[in-house]
């Protein structure tokens, strides 16, 4: 079917302006003013009259079926794809843990097959943890089949790589175009602290920020980018947490560096506080990076203004209160992370747009613009043009929801964000020239989500 979306403020990260866009085939046909005059009999009108078109949002960090500690995050490639759309993501990004023992390609195909009922586009993130010459002479035709980036961890996780190992992947990377992501830390900063935590019978939920401080996420930024320098890599930091990482990203863009960074809604937005609620109440937050103490928002926020962060990602990774987090009795047994990919983009846009700290251009260059540039997806994705992808969003900027886990998709029985009031909201998702989400109800079809090769690095 034809679409026509009437009257509605297109945006992209340079401005808005009222225009019709005619989809058709699954791409964007045109976008000009009054095209409802040349409509044929089959097309479907959208009134979009008041309300913005977005294109829809990419999602370059999230976690479907991961392991922590034990447990399995709670959503799948449909209850996550279906939660995405509903909160206006229609393409999102994957991370696939190297399997020992056999090639990454391989891993790669194998977790693809458990995307074949996705219902959003997808494109993956290899995990590199296992550094042999095997897995680097892999490399180039990994990045060629269109997984054009790597991810590694630094910090304290059963993943975490050596300096060696670091600069051995960043080499490769940068000479094959495909940027690096750094999820930062020191492992032997948080074995440390950990241990003399444990040893000191602090092992509580509340303890928990101080077993990975600030300055160990510091030092693993700072130290990325000066061995990312000395081979010349572009790298991306994930879930930068907190102001003293972002001066490091902001210094190193300052001297040409190719250096890029994201945040996630739960830094700008939430504190260490958290830690100190009663009941087990506490382990709804535990996450890693952890909550920052409150203080660090502002210095998140301004880093997205700014453009020193590029990108606004979920990093969602979501465990069940009842039967994962509440079991944990100690910080080090609760399952890490949290639910994010249904809010990321509604909660941007209130706490951002609607407070005045960002510009709608800005907020659509951090859901979407950037990430689809950074990661290989643009333009077929990431900007409402001619002959783009018809992946967009109809937002009404007077939808008012009260976030609680009744009104969200996720398969998940809490919100961290549980009573929040949100003014602005999509009511209607399309990808690929198919009405996906309207008005809360998933219309898509189980496989209608594609996988998206993606191209080499060019920002
Ligand atoms: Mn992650």
């Amino acid at each position: 079917m034809d679409y026509l979306i009437r009257g509605g403020l297109v945006t992209s990260s340079a401005g808005q302006f009222a225009a019709d866009i005619h989809v058709s085939q699954g791409v964007i046909k045109a976008i000009d003013r009054n095209l409802a005059a040349e409509l044929t009999g089959k097309t479907r009108i959208i009134p979009a009259e008041g309300k913005y078109v977005f294109p829809g949002g990419i999602d370059a960090h999230v976690h479907f079926g991961a392991n922590s500690r034990g447990f399995t995050s709670a959503d799948d490639y449909v209850s996550g794809g279906v939660a995405a759309a509903a909160g206006g993501t229609t393409t999102i990004i994957d991370m696939v843990p190297q399997r020992r023992g056999i090639s990454l390609g391989k891993g790669l195909d194998q977790w693809r097959e458990k995307a074949c009922d996705a219902v959003v586009d997808y494109s993956l993130h290899p995990i590199v943890s296992d550094v042999t010459p095997v897995v680097l002479d892999e490399l180039p035709s990994i990045i060629a089949d269109g997984y054009s980036s790597l991810k590694v961890f630094l910090g304290t996780n059963d993943k975490q790589i050596d300096d060696y190992a670091l600069l051995s992947i960043l080499e490769v990377a940068g000479k094959f175009g495909a940027p690096v992501l750094i999820s930062a830390g020191n492992s032997r900063v948080e074995k440390y602290f950990t241990a003399r935590l444990i040893k000191d019978g602090k092992s509580a939920v509340e303890y928990f920020p101080r077993s990975r401080p600030n300055a160990g996420e510091v030092e693993g930024t700072f130290r990325a980018i000066h061995l990312a320098e000395l081979v010349g890599a572009p790298i991306y930091f994930t879930h930068v947490s907190c102001g003293e990482a972002l001066e490091q990203i902001a210094v190193a863009r300052a001297r040409g560096l190719s250096v890029f960074g994201e945040t996630c809604p739960h830094y700008l937005l939430l504190s260490s506080d958290r830690y100190r609620l009663p009941n087990l109440e506490a382990a709804k937050f535990v996450v890693n990076p952890p909550l920052r103490e409150a203080c660090e928002q502002a210095k998140l926020w301004s880093g997205l203004g700014t453009g020193v962060l590029q990108v606004v990602s979920s990093d969602h990774c979501p465990f069940k209160f009842a039967g994962q987090k509440a079991l944990g009795r100690t910080f080090e047994e609760i399952p890490t992370g949290l639910p994010g990919i249904e809010t990321r983009l509604t909660l941007l846009y209130s706490f951002g747009v609607g407070t005045g700290k960002l510009s709608l251009g800005r907020f659509v260059d951090l859901v979407a613009e950037m990430p689809a540039k950074l990661f290989g997806l643009y333009p077929k994705k990431g900007k409402l043009a001619v002959g783009a992808d018809a992946d967009l969003i109809v937002f009404d900027p007077e939808e008012r929801v009260e976030l609680s886990p009744a009104v969200l998709h996720q398969n998940i029985d809490y919100s961290p964000y549980e009573g929040l009031e949100l003014r602005g909201y999509p009511v209607l998702t399309m990808l690929r020239g198919e009405v996906i989400v309207e008005r809360g109800k998933f219309l898509g079809r189980l496989g209608y989500g594609r996988f998206v090769p993606r191209n080499t690095f060019q920002v």
